[in-house]
């Protein structure tokens, strides 16, 4: 293996021990054995010893996703969320400076935070606010904060999906998108496609690449390699919404026609890399 990446886990209930994750070191090491298959081509290593490489550090800053204001307030409509620390990305807010700060605690380590991460989130069914486990975002990570973070429960492929936004790989997706046609103010496959042949200037036959959310790559270290791009991938509710199950291998490819103004029509098909885990 070119790379060997050694992984610190910390657990992180409440102060006072309540919110405790369930996931346990031997299964953070099978997550991890996991990561290595997935990253196996990089020639990337990640090495976890159950004993040692785990901690439990009981704090409400690493627990939760943001601090809730004195008189936050979870009796308000939708669009009157109860008063949180929170702060847009790029953007440090109270807990992921102290996730920074404990992070830089261990030079040369990839760490995971594992927690519940509370926060209020607006439930639909009840019309109210409420303070939940995964609040914001669930398990969350970029290439920018020096730390993962995972939910409380065993992380299975998540960590590999996680691990490759820090090693800087972005989702292979691109817009989000639910139909071919625009529906409910919300545009659809036919129309992003039409756009961006009319912003980029590329020929037509190239609108699938309006749905590249990755694009190939070079480095220089340790050798220049390349590599290649992923298929452009629309994500899993359009061919959910066109009857296709996106999980079935015979039902893996969407094909369908755009006509432009002038007449023309061209014929794409999806066929996204079922198997990549930097998509959804
Ligand atoms: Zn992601």
């Amino acid at each position: 293996m070119a790379y060997t990446v050694r992984v610190q886990a910390i657990l992180a209930p409440m102060s006072d021990g309540s919110d405790a994750p369930w996931v346990t070191p031997e299964e953070i090491r099978e997550a991890l054995r996991l990561a290595t298959d997935v990253f196996r081509l990089a020639e990337v290593e990640f090495l976890f010893d159950p004993a040692s490489d785990v901690v439990t550090m009981p704090s409400d800053l690493l627990s939760r996703d943001c601090i809730l204001a004195p008189d936050a307030d979870f009796s308000g409509p939708k669009d009157v969320p109860p008063a949180c620390d929170i702060k847009p990305f790029p953007e440090y807010n109270s807990n992921d400076n102290e996730r920074k700060r404990v992070a830089e605690l261990y030079p040369g380590k990839l760490v995971v935070f594992f927690a519940f991460g509370r926060a209020p989130r607006w439930n639909e069914a009840t019309q109210h606010w409420e303070d939940v486990p995964g609040g914001i975002a669930g398990s969350f990570s970029n290439h920018l904060f020096p730390f993962v973070r995972c939910g409380p429960s065993p992380p299975g492929l998540v960590l590999s999906h996680e691990i490759g936004h820090y090693l800087h790989l972005v989702h292979t997706f691109g817009p989000g998108v639910s139909h071919l046609d625009d529906i409910r103010g919300e545009k659809g496959v036919r129309s992003l496609i039409r756009e961006f042949i009319q912003n980029s200037g590329l020929p037509r036959n190239r609108g699938l690449e309006a749905f590249d959310g990755d694009l190939s790559i070079c480095v220089a270290y340790p050798t220049i390699h390349c590599i290649t791009d992923t298929p452009p991938d629309p994500g899993p509710d359009v061919f959910k919404n066109e009857g296709l199950n996106p999980c079935a291998a015979d039902q893996g490819t969407l094909r369908f026609d755009v006509q432009w103004p002038d007449g023309e029509v061209v014929s794409f098909a999806f066929q996204p890399d079922r198997e990549n885990i930097m998509n959804y």
